[in-house]
């Protein structure tokens, strides 16, 4: 029998925040702020926005608390005109889709884009076409040019939609979204920017890229519960995305013609849709501050690349705090003799208080140190050599401590 407190029957308190480096690269920018804490105990009762609700009934037009001065002001905060509050990045994806794509559209998106932006489309009844990374896995405006003139000449037909990640989410590469807003305007197709791993942490200015559409995800990078996202769009398409209910009862002839349809009526109730109004204020400062983000993982890769064998697959310098290494030629080769196999990395972060690295991972694997502060980054850094001198894996710290000892 366990004497560890739970929360109720088999459901354990989660400490890992509080206990631990975490690097997890989908966590860490999900973080909630204590502002966004209180609101989740204080709201949690399932319709607790809904006190103040009056005429039109809708959840974005709620004025107290102000869910509709924060819909005005996230919609600012992006470059955009309107912007709704919506169940995760996908719901954003999904609203923009069934809204564009009919049965047999092509949207074309990156090679890399998140099995999200399939699905939505996928539902939509429309076809994913793949634009290729360049050599240095980037995607740029001439491979979305080159894949669209492909969709013309093969379907006979232009793509419905243009959708693509800022910054793709398996090694977190930036790629050419203002190149790819011109080559959108060119060919007058609509265009998405997935900013799942952008909106919440840098600026974001989607008039500058050319977008006609934003989408953010609030657990992944808004400092935001789960599930939240935001879909921003311009006043010419808002009229088509959030196109309001037409249809009317045969028997009792009720309309409800204030309702959004993609929306179905009301979004993001309740705690969810509170947290990330809470959370809003720090995260319009914290957006200043990403170029510091930049610095420390640029900082640590460079203590990480002294270890011999390791190799960072993602594009150098980082221009993102998600990156993919490769420590083939290092720690896996530790991974094939040892006992505890791939599990000996995580287990000797693990005695170091460090989570979130992929279990038992020890080939190529993720990291994000969003949020780490300057000494944790230091710690973790540490914690790396560390476990290659005990391992008897060569660095060449030693040479620079010596180095800096003779300036
Ligand atoms: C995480 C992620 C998504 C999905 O976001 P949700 O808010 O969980 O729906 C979509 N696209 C990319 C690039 C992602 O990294």
């Amino acid at each position: 029998m366990s004497i560890e407190a739970k929360i109720a029957g088999d459901i354990e308190v989660r400490t890992r925040e509080e206990l631990f480096i975490n690097i997890q690269p989908i966590q860490v920018a999900g973080r909630l702020t204590p502002e966004a804490m209180k609101a989740l105990i204080a709201y949690g009762d399932g319709y607790s926005v809904c006190d103040w609700c009056r005429k039109p009934f809708r959840l974005d037009c709620i004025k107290k608390p102000p869910i509709d001065k924060f819909h005005k002001e996230i919609a600012e905060f992006l470059g955009m005109d309107v912007a709704r509050a919506v169940p995760g990045a996908r719901r954003g994806f999904q609203a923009v889709a069934n809204t564009l794509v009919e049965k047999g559209d092509t949207v074309v998106m990156s090679s890399l884009a998140h099995y999200t932006e399939f699905l939505a489309v996928e539902a939509a009844g429309g076809i994913v076409k793949e634009i290729p990374p360049n050599e240095k896995n980037i995607v740029t405006g001439e491979a979305t040019a080159e894949k669209i003139e492909k969709v013309k000449a093969e379907t006979g037909k232009l793509p419905k939609l243009i959708m693509i990640d800022h910054f793709d989410y398996s090694l977190g590469n930036e790629h050419d979204v203002y190149g790819i807003g011109k080559v959108a305007k060119e060919y007058d197709i609509p265009f998405l920017y997935n900013g799942a791993y952008t909106v919440g942490v840098m600026p974001v200015d989607g008039k500058k890229i050319g977008a006609d559409f934003i989408v953010g995800s609030g657990h992944k990078s808004f400092a935001s519960p789960a599930p939240s996202g935001i879909l921003a769009t311009t006043k010419e398409w808002a009229e088509r995305v959030f196109r309001k209910s037409s249809m009317k009862g045969d028997l009792t002839g009720r309309v409800f013609e204030a309702k959004e349809v993609e929306m179905l009526g009301c979004t993001l109730m309740g705690a969810n849709m509170i947290a990330m109004m809470a959370s809003f204020p720090a995260i319009k400062e914290r957006v200043k501050h990403w170029d510091e983000e930049i610095k420390k993982i640029n900082y640590f890769l460079e203590e990480f690349l002294r270890i011999e064998g390791n190799k960072v697959v993602s594009e150098m310098p980082r221009k993102h705090t998600l990156t993919k290494v490769d420590t083939i030629e290092s720690f896996h080769k530790i991974a094939k003799t040892h006992k505890r196999k791939g599990w000996f990395l995580s287990d000797e972060l693990k005695k170091r208080k460090i989570v979130g690295m992929f279990f038992g991972a020890t080939k190529t694997w993720k990291l994000n140190t969003y949020g780490l502060t300057w000494n944790q980054i230091e710690y973790l850094t540490k914690a790396f050599i560390e476990i290659a001198e005990k391992y008897n894996i060569p660095h060449t710290l030693a040479k620079k401590v010596e180095k800096e000892r003779k300036l």
